[in-house]
């Protein structure tokens, strides 16, 4: 009998990046040789204290910002040498970001916004599939506001809606709540991972929140710009689920990983534990 093939597709590889920022006659080491992968379909979050690294390992797993050393793949590509319209074209093909400032264009309405990563690719249904969005997150009836005539939640809706239009097969969301009040924040959670369900997008945000983190597949925690912890997916059943419903290429795929081992074993009791998640 044949063993069994064990493949675990990534969408992000990351293979000893370390990221080094000159300010003057000084330098400073921002991430020390990270290397880490993701697999598609999955969801993930990246947490730490302030100034760890997070926001700038966001930036380079998107392509938005390159490593001063290291490599990085997305979907399967390796960003390294690419130009900024390489890069551009890369983002717009298989990435969606949402920022905690939400950075709308401040001159385009909702609906010119979430049209922007569609239009890029001269996609003729922009206004239909644009609109039909907007009408799914709950803002049917704002197309045609401004950002600066919406509430905080509000922008934040429409920045998902543009980070999900075109259907990017991951989605990076740096402290995506970080900027809204409590119920808000539950909405805009929800629609991430229900977006995530449906679509089968990787979904890698990061969090200062301890119970959003809690609601990944798996938590990396970030402390001076190393990784010192990495608690592994929850269970093979999600993976299975998640790479079954993000594309039927990777159906035979077979995983396994320790749910003992999972965060939501070893934040399931003690409120002291789960405060720690967040130092
Ligand atoms: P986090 O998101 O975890 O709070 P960041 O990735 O934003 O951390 O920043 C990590 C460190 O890198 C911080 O000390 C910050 O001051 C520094 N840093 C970030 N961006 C720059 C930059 N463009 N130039 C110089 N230093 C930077
Ligand atoms: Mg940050």
């Amino acid at each position: 009998m044949f063993p069994v093939m064990t493949v675990i597709p990534e969408i992000l590889s990351l293979r000893n990046v370390t990221k080094v920022y000159a300010n003057g006659s000084r330098t400073l080491t921002v991430l020390h040789e990270v290397s880490l992968s993701i697999v598609a379909g999955t969801t993930c979050a990246i947490i730490g204290p302030s100034g760890s690294g997070k926001t700038t390992l966001l930036g380079l797993c998107a392509g938005l910002d390159r490593p001063t050393s290291g490599e990085v793949y997305v979907d399967g590509q390796l960003l390294n040498g690419l130009s900024e319209d390489g890069l551009a074209a890369m983002r717009n093909r298989s990435v969606g970001f949402v920022f905690q400032s939400f950075q709308l264009l401040p001159t385009l309405t909702a609906l010119e916004n979430v049209m922007v990563p569609l239009e890029l690719r001269g996609d003729r249904q922009a206004h239909s599939l644009a609109a039909a969005l907007l009408e799914r997150v709950g803002l049917g009836d704002r197309l045609q506001h401004y950002p600066a005539q919406l509430s905080g939640g509000e922008q934040q809706r429409i920045a998902i809606a543009r980070a999900f239009i075109h259907q990017p097969r991951i989605l990076f969301a740096d402290e995506p709540t970080g900027n809204l009040d409590d119920d808000t924040s539950a909405q805009i959670i929800q629609l991430l991972f229900t977006l995530n369900q449906e679509v089968g997008t990787t979904l890698v945000l990061v969090t200062h929140d301890a119970e959003l983190a809690q609601r990944t597949q798996r938590i990396i925690r970030l402390r001076g710009g190393c990784i010192v912890d990495d608690w592994p997916l929850r269970c093979s059943d999600q993976i299975g689920e998640s790479i079954n419903r993000g594309n039927g290429d990777f159906r035979n795929a077979i995983s396994h990983s320790s749910s003992l081992n999972s965060p939501a074993h070893r934040f399931s009791g003690s409120s002291k534990e789960k405060r720690e998640l967040d130092s």
